[in-house]
């Protein structure tokens, strides 16, 4: 038995919807299906998580919102039209959306996750609607019927262990069960959302609970690519690869899996195979517990911008007991996590993401690092960007760091720090945000592409 999900552009109108048909009932094994609320039918289009997120947000400022709400409306009203659905499934959507945007506000974090979510549940009921219709047997399932129960954190939940015991009675369903992505119940019976593209998890948390032989993610690409095509034109496809080495690619940067969405998947050892709805007979990429090295050393490059390093410096700070712990426990007090932490002898450098501290937070935590840890010298880079070399072939080959360092060098980047993981399966690399794409086309032509080619 196979989880299928299919994210937003998959479903983004009649058309798409139809293609997901022929996928899902082309492979008797095909039968829970994870589904996203529509996505973007092009480019400039606006997606309806997007757009319900825009009309909670007028609720709630002004109790009412505008044209957004038909916009939104018409969206599933042209898939109904399309796929010339009964009336009464249309008029359960219009009536439901209308409720949802009218319910309890007392809560504006619970509420607005109570809208989001309304995205995907009224598709699922739509698509299984549409299954119906077309002769196949399909039952919309909520999450709450199916006990996926999840923490009270709003727009970022956690799947609670529990919930895996009860999903495994999802395999009973006769025919195939349609499944809203992206949310599930708190104890208290609230809705709550998972991060943004948090369908993938959905998907995730059921082919674990399930059993599954296989997670199917259908997205709009053919592969996943060894680096982003928006930054190297027509990169290779990566035809197999380790949850460690998606992960790590997922982290910074890589959109086309969410990176939390791994783990449940890695945990009961069931690959994920992301495939392409517009393409539906292309292999995809298998992402497996262990694969062969054939690859040479790196499997994928991934880079991201917005980092931002605080760099201390203190002489004797090796024979400094508890430096590290006192110096990350003044950015905990200030809410913030770290991404890296590399250091020497008498350095060390913390990397976070910088939208997560405003320049009134940095100067104080400045004058605390001098104050509180006697710092000899503490300076603040922002607009950095890190990217990211990853391959389980890494550990066996020697000189990847100096390769590396060198393309770099060739291409007139100046690295401004570099880490090595401890899993040794990713190298990072500090560089200018001016300089990421540079620096990525840099590595993919020393990584990836034969000296010939060049
Ligand atoms: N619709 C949600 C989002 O746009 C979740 C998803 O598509 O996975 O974030």
């Amino acid at each position: 038995m196979k989880v299928v999900k299919f994210g937003g552009s998959s479903l983004s109108s009649g058309e798409q919807l139809k293609k997901v048909y022929q996928i899902v009932t082309s492979d008797p094994e095909r039968k829970i299906v994870v589904v996203s609320a529509p996505g973007k039918r092009s480019p400039e289009d606006t997606k309806v998580t997007d757009l319900l997120i825009q009309c909670g947000d007028s609720y709630l400022k002004n109790g009412h919102c505008g044209d957004e709400a038909e916009v939104l409306i018409e969206r599933y009203a042209s898939i109904a039209r399309d796929l010339e659905l009964p009336q009464h499934v249309m008029e359960e959507i219009r009536s439901n959306i209308k409720e949802v945007l009218e319910s309890d506000r007392t809560d504006a974090e619970k509420y607005m996750d109570t809208v989001k979510a309304s995205g995907e549940d009224n598709h699922a009921k739509l698509i299984a609607a549409y299954f119906n219709k077309m002769g196949s047997k399909a039952t919309y399932v909520n999450p709450q019927d199916a006990g996926l129960y999840v923490s009270d954190e709003p727009g970022n939940a956690q799947v609670l262990p529990t919930s895996y015991e009860s999903l495994l009675k999802l395999r009973d369903y006769e025919g195939i069960v349609i499944f809203p992505g992206f949310f599930g119940y708190t104890k208290e019976g609230k809705i709550a959302t998972f991060s943004r593209s948090g369908s993938d998890i959905t998907g995730s948390i059921l082919a674990n609970g399930t059993k599954a032989k296989v997670y199917e993610n259908f997205t709009d690409v053919d592969a996943v690519y060894s680096v982003n095509p928006t930054i190297v034109n027509q990169p290779k496809e990566i035809k197999e690869l380790t949850y460690r080495e998606m992960r790590e690619l997922s982290y910074a940067g890589f959109s086309v899996f969410h990176d939390e969405a791994l783990i449940p998947a890695f945990r009961a050892g069931i690959p994920v195979n992301v495939k392409n709805t517009n393409n539906p007979s292309a292999p995809g990429t298998l992402i497996v517990n262990e694969r062969e090295n054939t690859n040479g050393p790196v499997i994928g490059i991934a880079s991201d911008k917005g980092f931002c390093s605080i760099y201390i410096s203190k002489y004797l700070m090796n024979r400094e007991l508890g430096f590290g712990r006192k110096l990350l426990q003044i950015l905990e007090e200030h809410g913030i996590s770290y991404e890296h932490v590399p250091s020497g002898i008498d350095d060390i450098t913390v990397i976070i993401r910088e939208s997560q501290m405003n320049s009134k937070d940095e100067a104080l935590i400045v004058e605390r690092i001098y104050d509180e840890l006697h710092a000899d010298n503490v300076k603040v880079e922002r607009n950095l960007a890190m990217l990211m070399i990853v391959g389980e072939g890494m550990r066996q080959n020697i000189g990847t760091t100096a390769r590396a360092s060198k393309a770099l060098a060739n291409a007139g980047v100046n690295i401004e720090m570099i880490n090595q993981g401890s899993s040794e399966v990713s190298m990072m690399f500090g560089v200018k945000g001016s300089n990421e794409h540079k620096a990525v086309e840099a590595l993919y032509n020393e990584f990836f592409v034969p000296v010939a080619a060049l």
